[in-house]
């Protein structure tokens, strides 16, 4: 192997339209398609070939091509008015300036270990990708200053081919860096910026990449430099590819690589999110600079804390990074040696000592002061599943909240329908995304036009999947006749559902085809007919995902089902966008309760086309009865696995055969009412609620300022708060079996008259525990069983200092209608705990 370094030459711009460079290297226009249309129109088959990259397409383009537009008055127009909109984007207000002027340099560093903006840039895998692009995306809307770090794979994630014999073929491709809209980040000598971090017995140096992504800026770290070994090039090669030691290399670059790239670059973010456990490392670096300018570790965890988001997103045990001791040892040893810290007290800090292992997920929660799921459900299973880790208090106290995950609607409502908003909602719609009142105008759009719109998309997706699959098939070298046959495939008449997911085998892929008689009477009914596009990949090591497209493509490829199920290779942004704008049903059959949130129903419902779901993950807060179906019922899923399977099969089949096909095929004048009018509730009820503009305005209102403020007072004067915070968690561990409740009364009755008040009074033993250090309460909730659900608590006021550390307190609650349980209890508090279990003790009274 031999050194080089490259340089890329571009052909030059007429000066009339320099600025299509500017914009090739702003995603911006991966959500404007104004701006897309202008490097469309200079050349379309070049557009295409480059796969919508507009950087690319700046590179291959021929110089008569772009003097031939600079000189067309029309394409000057458009040219014009797309850079004013895109300088008044720039540069003008938004929401986060004006709701939180004192935050306005306040940097929000975003840690995730994929990104997914746009085709051109593969450096996702699926929906925790296009979550963390559609989060970055919003806040750039919004105005936040916002900051993503990730990683930059040099072979992103695998293309999916399907090989004649129906099996997925992975293909790793080499990524040109230069052909990306992505910037080195060089310093002032010209030379690239790097930073390095230490694995064990070696350095490994890391480049900085930006990606500028409207306003917020991204950046990306790739450790594929001539500087390092062979083996440490790859670090950044494949994303989730590679063993467990591949695994955790990847995690300290980018959480370890990430703080040190934002140093580098004069970056001092003011809060800290870790989107899922990979980057949880991050804690650890922020620990050793905090130690190494003299700061105590215990106090230094404290002002982590203060500031520190994590982001939970999966309930399958797969999901969750952990690593043994001697792994975890080896790579951590620089770091221990670093803080001071010795290595056990280190990887204490996420240690789960029941699976005796190293857990990433358990990490994150314990350096993060602030840990949420992603829709109300999974915040539920999150408790649940974390609530062994603070087993003093009741699962639903557990300090896990949920922010229910979006879209970004410009990147996913087709641009048709955009049109439509703007003559219907108003020019400026996308603006007052979030604004319910503006969505109910959505109920004027007549149905001709609804259902226009909606053929017009179909007729598109159908085309599309036409093209692709008749590409596919001349490339597995297929007969004429084949190839013609896949141009025929779908009718565009037919009611359409479309699958389109990672193939992990909880989302149950195949669930349809449990009974494969039933499912081809559906799809073979002459004058109500059905056909089902899927597509997906399955992880390269996933052999049972590998075996569910197997099987699809099997019966794609037989009658009855031949022409009608159809399955499209390489799912990713592009092939998403197309699916779901234009099928009709959109399906998702996730085993209970295991799809954490799930947003591809999000982009489908807005676009129109139906969710038709198992009532998991977002679609109970979004499901009403009359913007999409359920399959079953909420109340009947805690059931073992193959009794789901079972059930969810029949109430499948029965939501098809009874509801979805009834009311599609129901047409006056050939057009079908009831349907446009879910279409349009659909529409009006999931769009506000159910984009990232709501999610971040959330993260921001809920979360992010809160961490801010407590980072700020952490670390002012040499962080005497974080210090403080953190003696008084010890003195209240120390102390705490001194706290009891001894004696409780009330005017309790089993008769009382609703309007009357509960008065309860109690005898609380605090030892050297100061009444200003705890607050005691009347916890009460519905009475079920062995114990109060629904848990409400009322502050019981100190009225009576009986000596001995010993006090008097009494609280009232108001009561309407119903029956109660209620109780006494006692827990720690302070002003520098947040929440109210910051400490996870609590004293309940024992008998009274
Ligand atoms: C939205 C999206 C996902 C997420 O899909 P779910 O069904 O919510 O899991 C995955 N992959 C791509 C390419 C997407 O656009």
């Amino acid at each position: 192997m031999f050194y080089f370094r490259t340089v890329t030459v571009n052909p030059p711009l007429p000066e009339r339209i320099a600025r299509l460079r500017d914009l090739s290297y702003n995603l911006w226009f991966s959500w404007h398609s104004p701006a897309r249309e202008l490097y469309r129109e200079i050349n379309p088959g070049l557009w295409e070939q480059v796969e919508h990259n507009p950087v690319k397409f700046l590179q291959r383009v021929h110089r008569e091509e772009l003097d031939r537009v600079a000189a067309n008055q029309h394409f000057l127009e458009k040219y014009d008015a797309v850079m004013a909109r895109y300088d008044r984007y720039m540069s003008e207000e938004k929401w986060f300036q004006q709701t939180y002027p004192r935050f306005k340099d306040k940097n929000i560093a975003y840690f995730s270990a994929e990104f997914g903006l746009h085709e051109s840039l593969p450096i996702y895998s699926g929906g925790l990708g296009v979550l963390a692009g559609d989060h970055t995306k919003s806040a750039s809307d919004l105005g936040l200053p916002f900051v993503g770090v990730g990683l930059l794979y040099k072979h992103g994630y695998f293309n999916q081919f399907i090989n004649p014999e129906g099996r997925q073929e992975t293909y790793y491709p080499d990524l040109n860096f230069n052909e990306m809209p992505i910037i080195p980040v060089v310093g002032e000598s010209g030379l690239d910026t790097t930073v390095s971090v230490e694995l064990p017995g070696r350095t490994v140096h890391i480049r900085i990449w930006k990606v500028q992504v409207g306003l917020s800026q991204l950046i990306l770290l790739d450790a594929d430099l001539p500087l390092n070994m062979e083996e440490d090039r790859k670090i950044t090669g494949q994303l989730y590819g590679g063993g467990r030691e591949m695994r955790i290399a990847q995690e300290i670059v980018l959480g370890v690589g990430g703080v040190r790239a934002l140093r580098t670059l004069g970056i001092t973010p003011a809060v800290w999110h870790i989107n899922e456990g990979h980057s949880a490392f991050l804690t650890l670096e922020r620990l050793r600079e905090m130690v190494s300018q003299g700061v105590p570790s215990a106090t230094a965890r404290e002002a982590i804390r203060a500031n520190t988001i994590f982001t939970t997103h999966t309930p399958v045990p797969a999901g969750h990074d952990v690593f043994d001791r001697d792994m975890t040892e080896k790579y951590l040893a620089e770091l221990c040696r670093d803080t001071g810290m010795d290595c056990d007290t280190l990887l204490e800090l996420g240690w789960d000592a029941q699976q005796d292992e190293f857990n990433m997920t358990v990490l994150a929660m314990r350096m993060a002061g602030f840990c949420n799921g992603v829709s109300k459900l999974h915040g539920e299973v999150t408790r649940q599943m974390l609530h062994r880790f603070y087993p003093a208090i009741p699962v639903e106290e557990v300090p896990v909240t949920s922010v229910t995950n979006g879209v970004h609607t410009r990147s996913w409502i087709a641009e048709v329908w955009k049109n439509i908003f703007s003559q219907y909602l108003g020019e400026n719609w996308a603006d007052k995304v979030t604004d319910p009142a503006m969505w109910q105008r959505i109920d004027e759009i007549p149905d001709q036009v609804i259902w226009d719109t909606h053929m017009y998309l179909k007729e598109q997706a159908i085309q599309y999947i036409r093209d692709r699959i008749k590409k596919n098939c001349r490339r597995n070298h297929g007969s004429e006749a084949l190839i013609a046959e896949a141009g025929g495939v779908l009718l565009p008449h037919a009611l359409t559902i479309g699958f389109a997911r990672r193939f992990a085998t909880y989302k149950r892929a195949a669930l349809i085809f449990n009974d494969p008689e039933r499912l081809a009477a559906i799809l073979n009914d002459l004058d109500r007919p059905v056909q089902i596009v899927f597509a997906g990949k399955a992880h390269p090591k996933d052999g049972e995902g590998q075996e569910l497209i197997k099987k699809i493509i099997d019966f794609s490829r037989e009658e009855p089902f031949k022409g009608k199920i159809v399955f499209l290779e390489n799912y990713d942004i592009n092939v998403a966008r197309h699916l779901v704008h234009g099928v009709d049903v959109w399906l998702n059959t996730p085993r209970w309760p295991m799809e954490a949130s799930g947003t591809s129903g999000m982009k489908a419902a807005m676009n129109g086309v139906l969710h038709c779901s198992v009532l998991d993950g977002w679609w109970p807060e979004a499901y009403n009865g009359k913007n999409g179906f359920a399959i079953g019922h909420p109340g009947d899923l805690q059931l073992h696995e193959t009794q789901q399977d079972k059930s969810d099969t029949y109430y499948l089949y029965r939501v098809l055969e009874e509801k979805v096909i009834p009311l599609y095929y129901d047409r006056q004048n050939d057009i079908p009412g009831q349907w446009a009018a879910m279409m349009r509730s659909s529409m009006r009820t999931i769009i506000p609620i159910f984009s990232t503009a709501r999610m971040v305005m959330e993260y921001t209102d809920r979360l992010y300022a809160a961490a801010i403020d407590r980072g700020i007072a952490f670390m002012e004067s040499n962080y005497a708060a974080a210090e403080q915070a953190c003696r008084f968690k010890r003195f209240i561990q120390e102390n705490w079996h001194h706290v009891k409740v001894e004696r409780t009364d009330s005017n309790g009755r089993w008769d009382m008259q609703a309007g009357e008040e509960l008065v309860v009074g109690s005898v609380v033993k605090l030892g050297p525990i100061r009444p200003s250090e705890v607050a005691v309460e009347i916890a009460f909730g519905s009475d079920q069983g062995p114990y109060i659900s629904n848990l409400n608590t009322i502050i019981m006021e100190l009225k009576e200092t009986l000596g001995d550390g010993t006090y008097r307190y009494t609280g009232k609650v108001p009561l309407s209608q119903g029956t109660y349980g209620y109780t006494v209890r006692v827990r720690p508090a302070h002003q520098y705990m947040y929440g109210k279990f910051e400490i996870p003790l609590v004293r309940w009274a024992e008998c009274f």
